[in-house]
C-alpha cells in the first residue's frame, strides 16, 4: 500500500500545525510522498505567504522597498523552524530570492518559493529526501502540464526514492524556468504525484472534514457528503462548489486512484471519497447542490427554426467569432436559449447579437439578465422516480420562479435558472427538501 499526502495551507501555517501533519504521516507507514502547499492562514485575516510573496513580487516591478515584505515572509518560517525546536536555517534562501527580486523578478518563481521553503523545512522535519518539481513536473508550449514527459520523468524518479516531499504547485516551463500552476495548485501537483508513483489513495488534507452537500455560507452545518464520483465533482465544482482544484481530477481519474479529503485538525473523520464509481449508496438521492450567480440569457426567435438546417450552427458561429463560450443551450421548436456568463458577454453583447442577425436572421432576439444557476447533482437520481417533481415543487412552495431547465442526459444532474434575488431561498428549499426532510 502505498499513499500521496498532500497538506493545504491552513494544514502547515504554524509549527502547531506542522506537528499535526507529522504526527499523522506518522502514524501510517504507507503515507511514503508528502506534497505541500505553502503555510496559509493561521487566523481570519492573516495572509498567506503566497499572497505576501506576490506582493514582494509587485512591489519590486514598481520599485518599491521590498524590505518589510521580505522581513514578514522570513518570520513566518523562522518561527515555524524555532517553534519546531529544529536546528535549521533558510539564510541562503532568503538571500537568493532577495537577489532575485533585484535583477529582472519572475512572478512565478517567486510565488513558487512559498511551497519550496516549507517542503525545506518539511523534508528536514521528517528525516525525508526533497524532490525539486523544477526537476520532474513540465510544462509544455501552451502552459500546460506536459504529462507525457512528467510521467516518465517523475515515475522513474520516485521509483528510486522510496519517501520523499515534493512541494506544490509548480514544475518546469518550457524555457526551463520555475512555472507555477493556477492558485490552489499545490492540488494538482498531489495528483500528479500520487498517478506516477501508482499509489493506491491520494489524501488530502484540508482544514475541513470533506465534502459537504451545500455550501456552508449559505447553509449552516450542511450534511457531509461520504462517497462522490469524480463526475458529479466536477459538475459540482464547474458550479462553484471548491474543494479542490478542477485540475487536480484528471491525474488520477486517468490511474483510476481515489481521491480521500481528510482534516488535518480533526484526523479522526473519515472525510470524502473522491472515486471513479461505487455501488456505496448515497445517503440522499442527491448528492451536493452548488450554483452560481450572475448569468444573462439570450432568447433567440425564429418561425420554423425547427426546419432550418444550419440555424444552431449560425448562432454558435457568432458566439465563437467573438470569443465567447456558452453554458447551456436549451431549444424550443422556433427559440434557442443561450446562457452565457454575465462578465464574459456584457462587453461584446452588440457585436454578438448583430453578428446572429447577420448570420442567422433570426426573428428577434431578447436578452435576459441577473440570473443564477443551480446544479442539482447526484448518481442516485437516475434509479429515484420523481426527483424532477420534489425539485420543482420545493421552489414552487417557496415561490421561486423557475426560468431554465436543463436535466444533462446523464441523469447526473439538473441545471435550474432562477433570478439572481432568489438564489438562496431556491438552494435553501432544495436542501430542506432532499437532505434535511430526508434525514
Ligand atoms: N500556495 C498556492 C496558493 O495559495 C498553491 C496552493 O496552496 O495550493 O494558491
Amino acid at each position: 500500500m502505498k499513499k500521496v499526502v498532500k497538506f493545504g495551507g491552513s494544514s502547515l501555517a504554524s509549527a502547531e500545525q506542522f506537528k499535526k501533519a507529522a504526527d499523522i504521516i506518522h502514524a501510517d507507514a504507507s503515507r511514503v510522498y508528502v506534497v505541500p502547499s505553502a503555510p496559509g492562514k493561521r487566523f481570519s485575516g492573516d495572509t498567506k505567504v503566497t499572497d505576501l510573496l506576490i506582493s514582494a513580487y509587485d512591489k519590486a516591478v514598481a520599485g518599491e522597498d521590498v524590505t518589510d515584505v521580505l522581513a514578514e515572509i522570513r518570520a513566518r518560517y523562522d518561527e515555524i523552524i524555532t517553534d519546531l525546536g529544529m536546528n535549521y536555517s533558510l539564510e541562503e534562501e532568503y538571500e537568493k530570492i532577495a537577489r532575485h527580486l533585484k535583477e529582472e523578478p519572475s512572478r512565478d518563481y517567486i510565488a513558487s518559493r512559498g511551497e519550496y521553503l516549507n517542503g525545506r523545512i518539511m523534508a528536514a522535519y521528517l528525516g525525508s529526501e526533497f524532490i525539486d518539481p523544477l526537476d520532474v513536473i513540465f510544462f509544455n508550449d501552451e502552459g500546460n502540464l506536459n504529462s507525457y514527459k512528467t510521467q516518465k520523468v517523475l515515475s522513474a524518479r520516485l521509483a528510486e526514492t522510496p519517501r520523499a516531499v515534493i512541494p506544490g504547485f509548480y514544475g518546469q516551463g518550457k524555457d526551463g524556468k520555475v512555472k507555477t500552476f493556477s492558485r490552489g495548485g499545490s492540488d494538482v501537483t498531489g495528483s500528479i504525484v500520487a498517478a506516477a508513483a501508482k499509489a493506491d489513495i491520494y489524501e488530502n488534507w484540508t482544514d475541513v472534514s470533506g465534502c459537504l452537500v451545500c455550501d456552508p455560507r449559505l447553509i449552516k452545518d450542511p450534511a457531509p457528503i461520504r462517497y462522490i464520483t469524480y463526475r458529479e465533482l466536477r459538475e459540482l465544482s464547474y458550479m462553484g462548489a471548491s474543494v479542490l482544484h478542477e485540475d487536480a481530477i484528471f491525474p488520477v481519474r486517468h490511474s483510476g486512484i481515489p481521491i480521500n479529503i481528510r482534516n488535518t485538525n480533526r484526523p479522526e473523520d473519515v472525510g470524502t471519497w473522491i472515486v471513479e464509481s461505487t455501488c456505496q449508496k448515497p445517503d440522499h438521492v442527491i448528492t451536493g447542490i452548488a450554483g452560481r450567480k450572475g448569468f444573462c440569457a439570450m432568447l433567440i426567435t425564429k418561425a420554423m427554426m425547427n426546419s432550418e438546417v444550419g440555424f444552431g450552427r449560425k448562432v454558435l458561429q457568432a458566439l465563437e467569432d467573438n470569443g465567447i463560450s456558452f453554458e447551456h443551450m436549451p431549444s424550443g421548436i422556433d427559440t434557442m436559449t443561450i446562457v452565457i456568463h454575465e462578465d464574459e458577454f456584457l462587453d461584446k453583447e452588440q457585436r454578438v447579437v448583430s453578428a446572429i442577425h447577420r448570420l442567422a436572421q433570426p426573428d428577434s432576439i431578447e436578452i435576459e439578465s441577473d440570473l443564477a444557476l443551480i446544479a442539482v447533482v447526484g448518481r442516485g437520481m437516475r434509479s429515484a422516480s420523481g426527483t424532477a417533481g420534489r425539485l420543482f415543487s420545493a421552489l414552487a412552495e417557496k415561490k421561486v420562479n423557475v426560468r431554465m431547465i436543463d436535466q444533462g442526459s446523464s441523469e447526473l444532474n439538473i441545471i435550474i435558472g432562477v433570478e439572481n434575488k432568489d438564489f438562496e431561498t431556491a438552494i435553501k428549499a432544495i436542501y430542506e427538501k432532499f437532505i434535511a426532510e430526508d434525514k
